[in-house]
């Protein structure tokens, strides 16, 4: 006679599925990596959209801007904070490539409209130089400025102009067209350009521009 008992079997313990375990525990990491990317790649394809529009009226040509990935940042020991590549001949690419960083504020900014910019406005000009400390104001919107002025003086290069104090020069005298196209306040873009000349005399030597007209 063929007789089990079903309970005492469903006791017996068993060994544990460790196989079985990893396998899901490798498969849910690699769905949450997949999605982290998707969403990652998505979100970057937008803002890359809006600054090429930028990009291109500043370099009064079609360009495209493309956005570090957040995987190529982490691999990145590049010093630049934008980079627009030049042939044999001179010509530029039809595109600039930004850092995440830069991408990133120039994201927040189209956001919040440059709500960052505002408290520039009630900066004390008259006693402010770039060497010396800070107030909270310049603390926050330094690092703005500086996106929005990378992205002006990229579009210079991709304009068809390679020396660097040339396209510093320009990137400050289109400060306020660059943060309206961006959809900021124009009443802060001259606040912007005076931010960028205060630092320009601390830039290396080959981007400095003392004889930049004003705008
Ligand atoms: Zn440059």
């Amino acid at each position: 006679m063929f007789y089990t008992n079903r309970r005492s079997l469903s006791n017996i313990p068993t060994a544990p599925d460790t196989c079985g375990m990893r396998f899901k525990a490798v498969l849910v990491v690699i769905l949450i990596v997949a999605g982290a990317w998707a969403l990652e790649a998505h979100a970057r394809s937008g803002t890359q959209r809006t600054l090429s529009g930028v990009a291109s009226q500043l370099a009064q040509r079609p360009v495209h801007i493309r956005c570090q990935s957040f995987w190529a940042n982490l691999l990145s020991i590049n010093g630049h904070a934008g980079e627009v590549r030049f042939d044999a001949n001179g010509t530029p690419a039809d595109s600039a490539w930004l850092t995440r960083g830069t991408c990133g504020h120039l994201h927040a900014f189209i956001s919040s409209h440059g709500a960052d910019l505002e408290c520039l406005k009630a900066e004390n000009w008259s006693t402010f130089v770039w060497n010396a400390p800070w107030d909270d104001c310049i603390t926050k919107t330094e690092p703005v400025v500086q996106a929005v002025i990378v992205l002006a003086h990229e579009s210079m290069h991709l304009r068809g102009i390679g020396s660097e104090s040339d396209a510093q020069c320009g990137a400050e005298r289109l400060a306020t067209q660059t943060v309206e196209l961006l959809g900021g306040d124009p009443a802060t873009g001259p606040l912007v350009e005076k931010l960028a000349r205060a630092w320009n005399p601390f830039m290396p030597t080959e981007y400095q521009a003392p004889d930049c007209p004003q705008s």
